[in-house]
């Protein structure tokens, strides 16, 4: 993640070479590679209207209207969460709030998302990286393997990640990668939505035997850090795992 590749080669017995901007060089069965996607905003007329654009995507305020009053923009062409859900919700607000006489903002903070590669990733909140940047914060974390699928003999591994500010006890980020881990950081997004403590989880009954239950029983911080990083432990391995290890006043448009 987070790195681009200098070279790929495959290699006789159908595995890759992969090099990357970083200077490693290692062989992979299969290689993921993420590029992005930029505005498709040309020709639209949209310099021609005076409409303020950055990089091609429509610049927008949080009513999604742009520099010009009359021209409103939803979606991934304003390069917010480029995400389906998203763009219906700003859809809706948007209709609510110029035709429906219902001003409403749409609160991008905290939108769930998943990758969907095998094992699925899912994360909700803030990154470990971004919450340490912002203040102290306890980072709880197991990684295992989760019994159901231990018990058939596959090497499954799940990892499960709390990021929670240590002053105010409030998870800031869940981060899951595991079988099914978009359907699990749906759920857990409506706690992180809601802002729950790390306390709630906690205090939350543990559903077992589930890889999920993972969420309310880590007792323990694998790494305490604020804005200067102290040093990490290990992650923990889980007791379970088997071999043992608004309303506001509307934008103004015109007419
Ligand atoms: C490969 C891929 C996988 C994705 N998987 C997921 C996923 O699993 N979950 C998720 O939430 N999101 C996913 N997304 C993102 C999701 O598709 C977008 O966030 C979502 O479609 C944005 O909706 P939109 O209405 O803003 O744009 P779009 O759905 O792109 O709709 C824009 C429409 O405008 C039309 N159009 C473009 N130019 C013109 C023009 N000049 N005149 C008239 N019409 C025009 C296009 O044809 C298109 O129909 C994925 C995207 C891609 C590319």
């Amino acid at each position: 993640m987070n790195t681009d590749l200098t070279a790929l080669e495959k290699l006789d017995d159908g595995r890759f070479r992969a090099c990357d901007t970083q200077g490693r060089e290692r062989i992979f069965e299969a290689v993921l590679f993420a590029t992005g996607r930029v505005p498709n905003t040309q020709g639209l007329g949209l310099e021609e209207a005076g409409v303020v654009l950055d990089k091609g995507a429509v610049t927008v305020d949080d009513w999604s209207q742009t520099n010009v009053p009359s021209i409103f923009a939803v979606g991934d062409v304003t390069n917010r969460i480029q995400l389906t859900p998203v763009a219906i919700r700003e859809g809706h607000a948007f209709a609510d709030t110029v035709f429906g006489g219902t001003p409403v903002k749409v609160d991008h903070t905290n939108v769930p998302s998943a990758v969907f590669t095998r094992p699925e990733a899912g994360t909700v909140g803030l990154s470990e990286d971004e919450a340490r940047a912002q203040g102290e914060i306890e980072v709880y974390l197991a990684s295992f393997r989760p019994m159901q699928t231990a018990f058939i003999g596959t090497d499954t591994k799940a990892l499960f990640k709390l990021v929670v500010d240590k002053a105010s006890r409030r998870v800031l980020g869940c981060h899951i990668v595991a079988p099914g881990a978009g359907e699990l950081i749906q759920i857990a997004a409506v706690a992180v939505k809601m802002g729950a403590t790390k306390d709630d989880f906690d205090a939350t009954m543990a559903v077992h035997p589930t890889m999920s239950e993972e969420l309310v029983l880590m007792r323990k911080p694998t790494s305490l850090t604020g804005p200067a990083p102290l040093a990490r432990v290990p992650a923990t391995v889980s007791r379970r795992e088997p071999g043992a290890i608004a309303l506001e006043s509307a934008p103004l448009v015109p007419n």
